[in-house]
Parts: C-alpha cells; sequence; structure tokens
C-alpha cells in the first residue's frame, strides 16, 4: 500500500491519519512538537457547532469589526501595522462577501457531517474525551441582537441544521446557571462540546495501534516533489545538524498556520493568515464553584465568547479574533475580558485558578477549509479550518482521503 507522509500532528492531522489507516495506507505522521495537539488543538473553545457555522464575510461583521477596532478590550484586534499578507488576506475576505450565504449553508452540511465521523472514531477507539451532548445555546441581551440571529438561523436551518428560538424562561430551563437578564436565545440540541486535546492525543495512540509511525520533535524544512514525495527534516532540538530526508508516495498538509509556507513550497496558494484567540481554563475546585457554572455550552454573540464544561472540574471560556502575525504572546489585557465575564454571569464561580492559553486559527479569507489536490501529483492539503477545526476536521478527513483514494485509481500522470 502507498505511504502517505502527512505534516502536523493537530486535530486535522489526526483524524487524516486515522481515516488514512483504515483505508488501509501506510502513514507516517511528522510533528515539531514532542506530542500530538500541542498549537491551535490545544486549548480551544470546545464546541462541535454546526449552529457557528456562520462565515464572517458579511457587511454586518465588518461594520461591527470596524466600531471594535476602537475599543481596547473588544473581541477583534487588528494590529494596523502593515504587512503585505495582512492587507492582501483582508481584501480577499471582502470579495468574498458574495459568497457568504452559499458557505455558511456548506459549512453547516460539513459540521453535521462530522459529527457521524468523530463520534465513530471516538466510539470505536474508547476515547474519553469529555464528552457532553448537551446542546449549544446562542444568548441575547436585546431584540437588535436576536432579530440579526434569527436571519443567521434560516441559513443553518437551510443546511439541515435543528436550531430554534426560546424565550428568556425556556432558557433558564435549558442552563438554570444563567440567571442574568437576557431577551432571548437560540438552542441546537445536537451540538456538543469535549476537549480537543485529549481527544487528538487518544485519537493518536489508536493510530500508533493501527501502525502508524509518528516523527515527534521533528521539524519539517522542505517538501520536493518527483517520482515520489521527499520531505527534509532535522530535530526541533538540534537546528545544526544536516537535514534527513523521508521519502512517501503522497504527502497531506494538515500544518495549520504553517500551511501556507508548505503550499508555496509546491507552488500552491493557501492563503491561510493567523487569526489569534484566548482561551482561559477555569479550574472549578470547590462544590460552589462546581455548582454554579453551566453544563450546557454557550456562546454568547455580543461577547464573541463560546464556553464548554469539560469534566466536572473544568470550564473552558474562548474568544477574541487577534490579526497581529504569527505573535503568540498572552497579553493580560485580552485575557481579563474572559475572567471578567465570568465573574459578571456567574459570580459564584471561583476566578482564583485559572490557566490562560492563546492559539492562531488558520483562517482563510473565504472561512472554508482547504480540501483538495496540489497542482503537483502527490499533494494533498486538508487544512485552513480557521474558527471550526474541531467541529469540521473529522468530515474533511474523510474528503481528502476519498480524493487519494481517487487519484490512486486513476494512476500516475503520463
Ligand atoms: C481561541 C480559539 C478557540 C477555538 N474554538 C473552537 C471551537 O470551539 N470549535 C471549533 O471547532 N474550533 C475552534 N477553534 C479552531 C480550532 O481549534 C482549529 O481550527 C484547529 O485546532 C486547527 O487544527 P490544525 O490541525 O489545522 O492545526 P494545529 O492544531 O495548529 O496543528 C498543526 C500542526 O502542524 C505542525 N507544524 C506546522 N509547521 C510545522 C513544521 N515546519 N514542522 C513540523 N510540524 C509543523 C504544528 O506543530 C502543529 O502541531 C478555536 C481556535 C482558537 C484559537
Amino acid at each position: 500500500m502507498p505511504r502517505i507522509l502527512i505534516l502536523g500532528a493537530g486535530v486535522t492531522g489526526v483524524t487524516t491519519a486515522y481515516a488514512l489507516l483504515k483505508r488501509g495506507y501506510q502513514v507516517t505522521i511528522i510533528d515539531r512538537h514532542r506530542y500530538a495537539a500541542m498549537e491551535t488543538s490545544f486549548a480551544n473553545g470546545g464546541q462541535l457547532s454546526a449552529s457557528n457555522a456562520e462565515v464572517w464575510n458579511s457587511w454586518s461583521t465588518v461594520s461591527k469589526g470596524m466600531k471594535w477596532m476602537l475599543k481596547r478590550d473588544a473581541p477583534l484586534l487588528l494590529n494596523p501595522k502593515p504587512t503585505w499578507h495582512k492587507y492582501s488576506w483582508l481584501a480577499e475576505f471582502l470579495g468574498c462577501i458574495p459568497d457568504y450565504e452559499n458557505n455558511t449553508v456548506a459549512t453547516t452540511r460539513l459540521a453535521i457531517e462530522s459529527r457521524r465521523h468523530l463520534f465513530a472514531m471516538a466510539q470505536s477507539e474508547g476515547i474519553d474525551f469529555d464528552l457532553e451532548r448537551r446542546g449549544i445555546l446562542h444568548v441575547y441581551y436585546d431584540r437588535d441582537g436576536f432579530e440579526d440571529a434569527a436571519r443567521v438561523n434560516n441559513l443553518l436551518q437551510k443546511g439541515g441544521l435543528d436550531r430554534r428560538s426560546v424565550s428568556a424562561e425556556e432558557i433558564r430551563s435549558i442552563e438554570p446557571t444563567l440567571t442574568t437578564k437576557l431577551f432571548g436565545g437560540f438552542f441546537t440540541p445536537s451540538d456538543s462540546t469535549g476537549d480537543i486535546h485529549k481527544f487528538t492525543r487518544g485519537l493518536a495512540e489508536a493510530c500508533k495501534r493501527h501502525g502508524a509511525t509518528f516523527l515527534f520533535d521533528t521539524d519539517v524544512l522542505t517538501i520536493k516533489t518527483g517520482n515520489q514525495v521527499s520531505v527534509e527534516w532535522r530535530p526541533t532540538d538540534d537546528p545544526r545538524s544536516d537535514p534527513t530526508t523521508l521519502n512517501g508516495d503522497a504527502v497531506v498538509v494538515c500544518a495549520g498556520v504553517g500551511s501556507r509556507q508548505f503550499a508555496a513550497m509546491l507552488g500552491d496558494r493557501v492563503n491561510v493568515y493567523p487569526v489569534k484567540g484566548y482561551s482561559i481554563t477555569v479550574n472549578l475546585e470547590d462544590d460552589k464553584s462546581q455548582e454554579s457554572a453551566p453544563w450546557v455550552s454557550l456562546l454568547d454573540d455580543r461577547a464573541k465568547i463560546v464556553t464548554s464544561r469539560l469534566g466536572k472540574d473544568r470550564f473552558r471560556v474562548a474568544g477574541t479574533a487577534e490579526f497581529n502575525g504569527h505573535d503568540r504572546n498572552i497579553r493580560s489585557d485580552r485575557i481579563r475580558p474572559l475572567t471578567d465575564w465570568v465573574r459578571w454571569l456567574f459570580p459564584n464561580v471561583s476566578t482564583s485558578r485559572v490557566e490562560p492559553w492563546s492559539g492562531l486559527r488558520p483562517m482563510m479569507p473565504n472561512m472554508m477549509p482547504v480540501v483538495r489536490q496540489g497542482k503537483r501529483p502527490g499533494v494533498f492539503y486538508n487544512t485552513g479550518h480557521g474558527h471550526l477545526g474541531w467541529t469540521l476536521s473529522a468530515a474533511t478527513s474523510e474528503l481528502v482521503s476519498d480524493l487519494i483514494d481517487s487519484s490512486r485509481r486513476r494512476g500516475p500522470p503520463s
């Protein structure tokens, strides 16, 4: 069977490895970290959310974004320092506004399809990842916000999602810990949450059991194509050593925000921009905090904050979009709005032990994942999942595996 090299052991790389192993391929996964899921797939918002499938390419998001740029603690922050990548990406983002409806509907369908594969993988490999199948509740504080959301809801329903509007009273019965005055919301009972890091690590162990080879602590330097695909690498902790070459029959680029650079080496354009986000994991150490933190996942559309309950003693809160290149620093002024939000909505939850994190969303201008074959033979992409990689990757890994299957059936190019 052909040997497939997979670049990146985040959620997209590991789900791709699993899908290919199930189809009988030999698989080698390469990552610069010592373990799987150490970059963007480490501590995200946790939502498996078809209900968050709306793409951001709309004039309404652009006008909110412009207002937010004037506020330091706003959910969006753009470093105005000019870089060609940032501004050309933003121009392309605006150019995708006409595709808003079609892309939102297509993302919803993909997210619904993805659940089936993700649950099947977890079940057949016995992966415990703090899955909570209690639905996702979007909440609104005023009529305007709620009515805007109703328009989006029509598109999500067109994509096949079972999602209904709920009154403030219904919200309280769905999630009793939420006592703040609200106007209303939308509830998606079929959505769920879980710990992306636990899932990906568990699936990586399953891949090993099914025969995959993992090369960790391995920095990929270049990729070349010819009769075979050749990847040059060296150990991450020995940057002066001579590179080693590894050959395979095909490569799948799943390198998150590193995918753009690899695509350029292969003559392709994958215009991923690193859109930074932050999360806090609130450790629920006492009974009162455990009782007062919500179990149903929330999306506060005004604050652009999502939450997940990860077992009895962890509450994850995530948000913000920052356009500031590959900067991974954790800024306290960006973390504070997340902690303040918890204190405001859930005053009985202790925030004395909070773990902050930042990650870079690999975002395409049209907000759609890149699942395609490259220009050169043996090159494939499964990347650019942006704000929804956890939600979508179990489906896109099947799609890229279908492409590899069909290119194999067609045989080498003449
Ligand atoms: C704050 C925040 C909240 C989010 N919340 C949600 C959510 O609630 N639901 C949801 O669906 N999605 C969410 N996301 C998005 C989701 O986390 C990402 O889409 C997903 O993790 C991306 O996975 P990936 O495998 O593409 O990238 P990564 O997980 O970053 O994996 C890429 C891997 O490639 C490796 N790599 C790159 N370059 C090289 C190289 N040169 N050599 C070797 N290895 C290399 C890296 O080491 C890395 O491990 C959120 C993201 C953020 C930042």
